[in-house]
């Protein structure tokens, strides 16, 4: 049941936060509803649930449109490509997969004046694997940089999906990377807070690194079809 396995991983979130003397309320829940029906979402809903993350733009659309009733909040987390941007800036809240400054002036621009500036995360390739997305880390400066000035996006944070592995102590490596990152970011003086980073397997980690937003999908909806 959807709203047994959410109730389970916020239990979760809470015990692994006091095992890492985090804060609990610092750990937000994104459920990635990617391929899943409606119905699925709304149950995710019934039990308190708003912040959803899709990855498909053609998937999402129906979903977002269909359920403009609620008070949720829409996180765009998968590859972008230019033809895609005006549709997710003008029905997405968030973008946490931007990874270059001409999607990044292009989400700006086409983000409609009369909503709230578009939340983004840039993505960071943080285990440099070539088919992934994201940027390199010594690339991260000069693009956050440029980024943090666009007027209609407000820049949050980073989102990172490292190489998958089975062993905390490898999972924690690159997301200790990550967190490292952030916070030279801030110190920069860059007005950050949204490390998105830990799915359903390396929550964990993720959280014992500093986390504050992890994306669980088949934690709460079960395994996906393949699409
Ligand atoms: C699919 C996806 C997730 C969720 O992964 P699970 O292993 O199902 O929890 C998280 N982040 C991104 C970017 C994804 O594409």
């Amino acid at each position: 049941m959807i709203s047994e396995k959410i109730t389970l991983i916020k239990a979760n979130i809470i015990e692994i936060a006091q095992q890492f003397n985090r804060f609990p309320a610092d750990i937000n829940l994104l459920a990635v509803s990617k391929t899943r029906p409606v119905e699925d979402i709304i149950a995710a809903i019934n039990v308190g649930q708003t912040s959803f993350g899709e990855s498909y733009l053609q998937d999402a659309l129906p979903k977002i449109q269909a359920l403009t009733k609620y008070d949720l909040e829409w996180h765009f987390i998968g590859a972008l490509q230019s033809n895609k941007t005006r549709l997710i800036a003008e029905n997405f809240d968030w973008v946490q997969s931007v990874d270059n400054f001409k999607h990044a002036q292009r989400l700006s621009t086409q983000r409609p004046t009369s909503l709230s500036p578009l939340n983004v995360c840039i993505q960071i390739n943080i285990s440099s694997e070539p088919q992934k997305s994201g940027i390199k880390l010594n690339e991260l400066p000069n693009l956050a940089a440029e980024i943090a000035i666009l007027p209609n996006l407000c820049l949050r944070g980073l989102m990172a999906l490292p190489i998958s592995s089975q062993n905390f102590t490898q999972q924690c490596l690159p997301f200790r990377a990550l967190h490292d990152t952030y916070q030279q970011l801030k110190n920069l003086g860059l007005n950050l807070d949204t490390l998105s980073m830990g799915m359903t397997n390396d929550m964990e980690a993720a959280i014992a690194e500093g986390s504050t937003l992890v994306r669980i999908g088949t934690g709460i909806f079960g395994k996906r079809q393949q699409v």
